[in-house]
């Protein structure tokens, strides 16, 4: 079963935390501050991080930075309501997910898995060239083609590159200005728009209800997310 490092200063938080993710059979260790958080994620090898940014020592960003350093493991950031800008800083570092306080158990416990198993899927299977986005859609990433029940779906030399940055990251929260970085380049960072017009074709093209996503989801005011079930 996998380890789970919860780094929470808030006492009743991260005690409510690990008492339901042990009930479900994960190994989990807590820390409370920015210091002993990078002591536990470097000793205990976990599979995934649970961090809140607002730590006592020194901003958990520190320690985004430091875990990507030397691991590639999901880490999913426990924010307070108002923290957008420190939301989309810390995506922009590394971190997989967010999730803003209050949130619900159920919801919590539907992304770790998700992550979990994205992560050991990506570990396992760095190989495959199909992917399969959905019931009807599938991914031919060296072939750069697209299929839609069977049939090659056109997509433009754009459209491509983000359903590929998308597909690269499947499940994590990827910020219009990653994706401006990855698809069009530096110059175009202030283009924002571009990525909303860009998606809404993807939409169009793949999506069974384009106004209604099943796997190109967006996080409004801070980007999109690709869900790979
Ligand atoms: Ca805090």
């Amino acid at each position: 079963m996998s380890t789970i490092v919860i780094v929470e200063d808030e006492e009743h938080i991260s005690k409510a935390l690990k008492i339901l993710l042990e009930s479900e059979g994960y190994t989990v260790f807590v820390a409370n501050d920015q210091k002993s958080g990078q002591i536990a994620c470097s000793s205990r090898c976990p599979d995934l991080v649970l961090l809140d940014l607002g730590l006592p020592d020194k901003d958990g960003i520190f320690l985004i930075q430091e875990i990507r350093s030397y691991s590639d493991i999901p880490i999913i950031i426990l924010s307070a309501r108002d923290g957008e800008n420190s939301k989309i800083n810390a995506l922009d570092l590394g971190a997989d997910d967010y999730l803003t306080k209050p949130f619900s158990t159920s919801e919590l416990l539907a992304r770790i898995r998700a992550h979990l198993r994205t992560h050991n899927k990506i570990v396992m299977a760095k190989n495959t060239s199909e992917i399969k986005l959905s019931d009807s859609v599938s991914v031919d990433i060296p072939g750069k083609l697209v299929y839609k029940n069977g049939e090659i779906v056109h997509l433009t030399k754009i459209e491509f590159r983000l359903l590929c940055a998308l597909i690269k990251e499947p499940n994590k929260v990827l910020t219009h200005r990653y994706l401006m970085l990855q698809v069009w380049g530096a110059n175009y960072v202030e283009h924002q728009h571009y990525v909303r017009i860009y998606m809404a074709h993807l939409r169009q093209k793949l999506e069974d209800d384009p106004s209604n996503p099943e796997f190109l989801i967006t996080e409004v005011g801070i980007g999109y997310r690709l869900i790979l079930k």
